[in-house]
């Protein structure tokens, strides 16, 4: 028999019960080194926790099983994983699309560092996969892809555009970190590659920053981890553990965060200073069809667009009570932010610029009801 199903991966999955004690949770191995018998005679594959570490190597097989992947590699945090995946697949004269409302630090991490080893970029709207198509080049080596985007929540056909990748002899690359592995798996779509911040969703808990690779092919995987080994920018013990942690219970709590997000939706939907809903889950999202093909659920992140402005939406992002004004997502408390003025500042004046009237929400998986309560008492000043 197979027990594969998704919540017992995350609970199991390279962690089983410690071969020396029996510790039913993965130990916080925290060491940077290992005693050796003999001169080059590594006992469990372990010589520096650079290279290896038991609690970073257990979160690693847990998501990789999670994405259905051969390989699963921890960094210290998303761009982290971002910078390395990038250096390693990318040399100069090559071109890489990316999404037209990319994640802000990708953005950055492209336009003002990458683009100077003599890559080149175009940003396209990926919801239309023909504009993917035409902005593809003989050197295009990546397509980097997010689904839902952040902060609009635009949708991206991840089957289309593997497609349209391979028949470039591209890579596809899709940043997972809104989904999460839980409600939707790229690797099983045809990408090659599955980027997260676990930071989000999959630690859960706003309580540690961490980054991951996951891949399809194992020889690609064998060269990350060379350049993870190489560059060092590795999680530690102690983060791979809270991770890990996190990551238990990502299904229960992406249940929650989808559950309370429709509702606040239609709390939202039917309000007059409201002038736009952005979420994937309402049958008026462009992207419906396809979110409805590609994820389980629609997940904890909405956006919505006020009708007085940009006044009003900082506003809404100063009264709420319960949602706490900040930047990132995905923990299990709600946050609210002003994307032009806080997570996408750096795309100010460029095309990746966001609307001056949008409120993005990460919802959490306190009371539905004093969500929804919060949001309209603060919309309603
Ligand atoms: C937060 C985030 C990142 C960057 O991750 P860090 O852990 O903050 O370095 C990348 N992509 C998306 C979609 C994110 O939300």
């Amino acid at each position: 028999m197979k027990f594969d199903g998704f919540e017992t991966l995350a609970i199991h999955a390279g962690q089983e019960p410690d071969a020396g004690t029996g510790a039913v949770v993965v130990p916080i191995y925290q060491t940077s080194t290992y005693a050796q018998d003999g001169v080059g005679g590594m006992r469990q594959g372990y010589e520096y926790s650079r290279t290896k570490n038991p609690t970073r190597t257990a979160l690693e097989e847990c998501l990789a099983a999670l994405e259905s992947g051969a390989r699963g590699l921890g960094f210290a945090s998303g761009m982290a994983a971002e910078d390395t995946l990038l250096r390693t697949v990318l040399s100069p004269g090559d071109h890489i699309i990316i999404p037209g409302d990319a994640y802000g630090g990708t953005f950055r991490l492209i336009s003002k560092v990458v683009e100077r080893w003599g890559v080149s970029w175009d940003a396209v709207d990926q919801t239309n996969a023909d504009a993917v198509r035409d902005a593809m080049r003989p050197n295009t080596k990546v397509v980097w892809t997010e689904t839902p985007t952040n902060p609009l929540l635009g949708i991206t056909d991840i089957e289309t555009v593997a497609q349209i990748a391979h028949d470039g002899d591209a890579l596809l690359v899709v940043d997972n970190t809104f989904a999460s592995p839980y409600l939707q798996q790229p690797l099983t779509l045809g990408a090659d590659v599955v980027v997260h911040s676990t930071t989000k969703y999959i630690g859960g808990h706003s309580d540690v920053v961490g980054g991951a690779l996951v891949v399809a092919d194992a020889e690609l995987g064998e060269q990350l981890a060379f350049h993870q080994n190489t560059m060092g920018a590795i999680p530690g013990p102690f983060d791979s553990w809270l991770t890990l942690r996190g990551v238990k219970t990502l299904g229960v709590r992406m249940d929650r965060h989808s559950e309370n997000a429709e509702r606040v939706v239609a709390a939202l939907e039917g309000h007059s200073a409201v002038r736009r809903v952005y979420y994937p889950g309402l049958d008026t999202h462009p992207g419906h069809k396809i979110a409805e093909r590609q994820m389980r659920s629609f997940g904890g992140m909405v956006s919505f667009a006020l009708r007085d402005g940009e006044k009003a939406a900082l506003q809404v992002c100063e009264r709420t009570k319960v949602f706490t004004l900040g930047e990132s997502l995905g923990g299990v408390e709600s946050l609210i932010e002003h994307p032009g003025r806080m997570t996408h500042a750096s795309t100010a004046g460029s095309a990746l610029e966001v609307p001056a009237d949008l409120v993005r929400i990460s919802v959490g998986i306190e009371s539905g009801d004093d969500l929804v309560a919060d949001l309209l008492q603060a919309l309603e000043g």
